[in-house]
Formats: structure tokens, sequence, C-alpha cells
């Protein structure tokens, strides 16, 4: 015997049916999502970043709305539905649980259909790898900052602090290892330890552009890496400012030169014969020899002058000395000051 087909919910017949229900049974008995009534969400108490799938990434949001896109990712839609929309509000939050009621509208067989879901968000607050990292004072390299047979000055440690500072924070914005766990200043220079390699190279760069000097690196082992199935290793970059500082005296090639800058790349001098201007490579810094300081420069009066000589009276022994002049020597005239250094035994001017 064949009778009509009927709604076994509400027993109506003559209606199409869904999935052996009428129209308004189906919609009444459809979910409009699946969710989970309860979602764990691992935070870091340090950094604020959560656990995804085993993996820590940054957030910037706050708790509440880490939880709402927690609850999001968790929501998988009934294919029937369209035009979903889905809203978690917060109502409650009991320590450690956020209570959220989840909002739904969505089409259904031409029907606006609209549900409510409650999902507790439980969060298990937590301290991330690399916040356990640094925690721990943990550091992939180390910058050693050195200056060649002198000490460090009291302006390049402050010019190190500062630039290593002011990128460091830039730096951080993107790599969360970089950050400095420990400086310690011993007597040959000061030892930076930092979290990441990466971010290390980089402030060394950066510090040889601002410090000039020369750039080494040594990695030793520190043991495998299980997880990783590789060495670990930890660097040591070492940068070894020069002997000489800004306004120094140095001889190269024969010639006797003062240091008029540096950076990256280069170094500048003058030379004190002549006036010319050279720049040679860091790599030749072996070649320079420090033969006077800058604070061996001295004030003395000009006491005569001839086309191609002048002549000053000794700073120490006050007596005559005569200096030659040579095409690009500055402007001088009679009982002025000027300044000159003496290198083995000769008086060079300056200026
Ligand atoms: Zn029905
Ligand atoms: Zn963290």
């Amino acid at each position: 015997m064949k009778g009509k087909a009927f709604c076994p919910i509400c027993g109506k017949t003559d209606e199409e049916l869904f999935s052996g229900l009428c129209r308004s049974c189906f919609i009444e008995e459809l979910n409009l999502i699946t969710v989970p009534n309860e979602i764990q969400l691992t935070t870091c108490t340090q950094c604020g970043s959560i656990q995804k799938k085993g993996r820590w990434c940054d957030s910037d949001l706050i708790i509440e709305e880490q939880s709402a896109e927690a609850i999001l990712e968790h929501v998988e839609v009934n294919e029937i539905v369209s035009n979903a929309q889905i809203v978690p509000e917060i109502k409650n939050i009991r320590g450690s649980i956020l209570e959220f009621l989840v909002k739904v509208t969505g089409q259904v067989l031409g029907k606006e259909v609209s549900q409510e879901f409650q999902v507790k968000v439980k969060v298990d607050k937590n301290v991330c790898n690399e916040c356990s990292k640094y925690a721990s004072g943990y550091y992939e390299a180390v910058i050693q900052l050195r200056a060649d047979e002198r000490s460090l000055s009291l302006e390049e440690i402050e010019i190190a602090d500062e630039d290593l500072r002011s990128h460091l924070e830039k730096l951080s914005m993107e790599n969360r290892m970089a950050y400095i766990s420990n400086r310690a200043q011993i007597k040959e220079g000061i030892d930076y330890y930092i979290g990441s390699y990466k971010a290390a190279r980089k402030l060394t760069e950066s510090l040889k552009n601002k410090l000039g000097g020369i750039i080494n690196e040594s990695p030793r082992l520190m043991g495998f890496d299980k997880s990783a199935g590789k060495n670990l290793y930890r660097i040591w970059i070492l940068l070894r400012l020069p002997n000489f500082q800004m306004a120094d005296f140095v001889k190269y090639n024969k010639a006797i030169t003062q240091v008029t800058g540096y950076d990256g790349n280069k170094i500048y001098l003058v030379d004190l014969s002549s006036s010319e201007r050279v720049s040679i490579p860091w790599k030749s810094v072996g070649k320079l020899e420090v033969v006077a300081r800058n604070d061996e420069i001295k004030k003395v009066m000009i006491s005569a002058r001839t086309p191609r000589s002048v002549q000053i009276l000794h700073p120490d022994t006050y007596q005559p000395v005569d200096i030659d002049l040579h095409e690009e020597s500055p402007h001088i005239t009679i009982g002025k000051e000027i300044e000159v250094v003496e290198i083995n035994n000769v008086f060079y001017l300056l200026g």
C-alpha cells in the first residue's frame, strides 16, 4: 500500500519534504552552524600571542577579541545556509572562562532564520617559546665591541648603547627574538647578548656604520637540537674598532695624515703635507699607524712669514720654528693663532 508522504514531526501532508520533513519542521530542526560548546584558547601571559594548531602567533588583540576570533575559527556553517552572519557576543567572564552568545542569521530555503548558540572559551594562560627563552636569558649571538690596543672611549660606548637601543626597538616589531638579554662591561670592552643571530648581524652592521671597524664572526657548537635535527651554534660577532679615533694622526704609505672621518666602508684621511684627501677601505686599516693623538694638537702664534714658510714659537720651548707652506696651506697672517701638531720633531699646520 502506498500512502501519502507526510511530515513525521507535524504530520502535514501535501508538502514538499526536505530530508523527510516539511519546510517549517526542517528549518526548525536545522542548526545553522556547528560550533563546540567549549573552546580552549592558549595565550602567552607575557606578550599576548596565542597558540594556533601548536604554533605561537603574534596578536595585538585583547582577550575578548581573541576569544571571539577563536570561536569564528571553530564555526562550521551548514551547507544549506547562505549569507550567514555570525556575531559572537561576550556575556560573562568567570575567571579564565569567557561565556559567549553566538548570534547567527542566514537564509535557508528562501527564509531568513536566526539562531543563538552558547559557547564557553577557556583561556589557558601559558608562556610562549620566545618569552620563555627571553625569561631564561637565552641568546643566539654575542656582539663583542672592542678597540684595537686601546680602551673604548666613553663616547663610543654611549653611541653603541644608543644605537643598539634604537635599532632593537625597530627590529623587535618584526622579530620577537630581537632583544638584549645581557650587557656585560668587561675590561676588554662590552659584550651584548642578543636573542636573535639575524638581529645581532643587523645591529653590528649598524654599529660599524657609526663607529667604523672590522667585523669577524666565530660560531661555536653548543649542542644538538633533537627536535630540529640540527647542530646548535652560538655566534660571537666581534666588532674591532680601530686604534685611531676621529682627528688622530696616522701614517699611511709614509705620508702623515689626519683622520677626518669614517663610515661602514671607508676611512677618510687628509695628507698634512699636501692637504690631499685620501679614502681607504677598512680592509687596509692594518696599513695605518697612529703617530699622534688628537689631544696633542696645540695652538701657536705666527711670529713671521715668508712666501714659502711661516715661523711659530715652539709651544714648550718658545724657540722659533719654521714650517714650510704648500699650495693648499691655510691663509696665514702674522699674529694669527693657528693649530699645529708636532710629529717626530716636525710641525704640521692644521686647518
Ligand atoms: Zn512538519
Ligand atoms: Zn610570549
